[in-house]
């Protein structure tokens, strides 16, 4: 029988409640993930053989016996949502066992090159956090300060000022480097082919790099950052440090390399950063181009999840004034900086790389 005109608008109204709440709870997800990295539950289960049961689980990060119900009932959230999985057994007085995903082994911390753990715990973190609690006030606020800003100081003073913050970034970059660049080095490592010099401005501790120098030992690679970055960057053979201001000064060399920089930036700092790189290179013809890793929203996967994930990213980025740019975004300020022509290149999931010729 078909649905009668109420019946039909009770489920919508119900379907509409459902979206709302789902929405809303969406940060319990958040710190369920959280909590996981915390009690190191990914690395637990991977060290015990891939699979443990909810006892075996509590024992082993220390949980008093009277937590285990929650436990299960919070195993339950994480393995819904497909962040580890659930083994069900057919007779009722044997324990389920929960195993990794994919999705879980890049957080357990055996798997530290291509570990992704310190960027998520850098998302996670009460400092990256608390700004949005104040969000709709920031909104109605006259002036121009960061949503960031508003609640701590600039990030870049922060890193400067607080040794432990400072780390934590340094090091969710290196991890991030490890992870992207391994990709970037399979999927289009062509991009780095016949250049004699590369200089990677603010690159940190030079994770980026130093897989781009491994890869290409006739290449002469120099990481460029701030002082209290440089300061605390490992030395070794195959990448020389700088320190500086790129808004001030890069040094010449055939390509300058820029990875997750300009989404820190607005319009006018990205264009003034642009003509800085273009006076470091020569002209086309002799091999001169910059080669940027970011996002470009819209290119990449087409899925719901990727496209939500570019747009959510640009929201977390705008605390601190940055911008996740949309192609016609980016031809702009490449254009207002005198380049001639680029190639945007989505084949690293949500982010992208792009050639920029001068
Ligand atoms: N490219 C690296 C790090 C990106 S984070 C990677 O992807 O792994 C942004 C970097 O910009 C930080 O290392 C920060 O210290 C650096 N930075 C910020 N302001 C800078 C400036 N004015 N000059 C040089 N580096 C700067």
């Amino acid at each position: 029988m078909a649905p009668t005109q109420d019946e039909h608008s009770s489920q919508e109204l119900l379907q509409t409640q459902v979206h709302l709440w789902h929405h809303a709870l969406g940060f319990v997800k958040s710190m369920a993930l959280k909590c996981a990295m915390e009690l190191q539950i990914p690395n637990t289960i991977q060290h015990h053989g891939g699979s443990l049961t909810p006892s075996e689980l509590a024992m082993k990060i220390g949980l008093h016996s009277s937590k285990l119900p929650r436990l299960l009932r919070f195993m339950r959230v994480l393995t819904v949502s497909g962040i580890f999985v659930v083994h069900e057994v057919a007779s009722p007085d044997k324990e389920v066992t929960y195993g990794l995903t994919p999705t879980t082994r890049l957080l357990a911390s055996d798997e530290v090159k291509s570990s992704i753990f310190p960027i998520l715990s850098l998302m996670l973190g009460t400092t990256a956090i608390t700004p949005f609690l104040g969000m709709h006030s920031w909104f109605l606020d006259e002036h121009s300060m960061s949503l960031f800003k508003k609640v701590h100081v600039d990030i870049w003073e922060m890193t400067d000022q607080d040794n432990t913050y400072n780390q934590q970034i340094n090091n969710a970059m290196v991890s991030d480097s490890n992870f992207l660049m391994d990709i970037i080095l399979k999927e289009c490592g062509d991009v780095f082919l016949g250049i004699n010099s590369l200089v990677d401005v603010a690159g940190g501790h030079g994770g980026a790099a130093r897989a781009i120098a491994k890869a290409f030992p006739q290449m002469k690679c120099t990481v460029l950052d701030l002082p209290h970055v440089v300061a605390e960057a490992p030395s070794d053979a195959y990448v020389s440090f700088i320190s500086g201001d790129r808004f001030k000064y890069i040094p010449p060399s055939d390509v300058v390399f820029l990875k997750w920089v300009f989404h820190d930036w607005g319009d006018e700092d990205c264009v003034k950063l642009l003509k800085n790189c273009k006076a470091a290179i020569p002209p086309k013809d002799a091999g001169g181009k910059v080669i940027i890793v970011d996002m470009v929203v819209g290119s990449g996967p087409n899925d719901i999840v990727a496209r939500e994930t570019q747009v959510l990213y640009d929201l977390f980025i705008m605390s601190i004034e940055g911008i996740e740019r949309e192609e016609l975004e980016w031809k702009k300020i490449f254009m207002e900086a005198g380049f001639g022509d680029y190639k945007i290149i989505s084949v690293l999931g949500v982010r992208s790389v792009i050639e920029l010729y001068p």
